[in-house]
This record gives C-alpha cells, sequence and structure tokens, in this order.
C-alpha cells in the first residue's frame, strides 16, 4: 500500500526584533501563526503510521520536531534538546 510522506527540515533565523518562541526570536508575522501549524502538524501525525512497523527495515515515519539551534553560532555551542510537535 502506498504512502503519502512529508519530510521537512525548515530552518528559520533568528530575528532580533522578533517574538520570542521555544527560547528563539522569530518574525512576529510567523510567531503568530505557530499555534496554528502546530495544531496542524499534530494533525498529520494522528494519520501517520510506521512504514513496515515490527519489521526489521522499520522506518520511523511518525515523527516531528523542532529544536533551537545553534550550527551557525560563533563561537560554536550544542544546540538544544530535540522535541517532539
Ligand atoms: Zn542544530
Amino acid at each position: 500500500m502506498a504512502n503519502l510522506k512529508f519530510e521537512l527540515s525548515l530552518s528559520i533565523p533568528e530575528d532580533p526584533a522578533g517574538t520570542l518562541i521555544a527560547g528563539v526570536k522569530i518574525p512576529t508575522a510567523l510567531a503568530d501563526r505557530i499555534p496554528a501549524i502546530r495544531n496542524t502538524i499534530r494533525y498529520l501525525k494522528s494519520y501517520a503510521r510506521k512504514i513496515n512497523e515490527g519489521k526489521p527495515n522499520e522506518e520511523m515515519a511518525v515523527r516531528a520536531q523542532f529544536h533551537v539551534c545553534y550550527h551557525d553560532e560563533v563561537p560554536s555551542k550544542p544546540c538544544g534538546d530535540w522535541q517532539e510537535i
């Protein structure tokens, strides 16, 4: 049976004039939409199932996470923990 599989990786740059979300300021226009985006992602997750669940090549296809990323910081420092949406 086929699946419609989503994979997203969207890194939003910090905006010093923005609104604080989960420890980082992002553009306020986006911050205002985060609750609706979170609800939409959770809705998608409610339909998602692991691929090959219980088999050796099982694929985790029920995951939506975010973290505060410091990859571009100078000097570098560790990123925040991944948190499930
Ligand atoms: Zn990171």
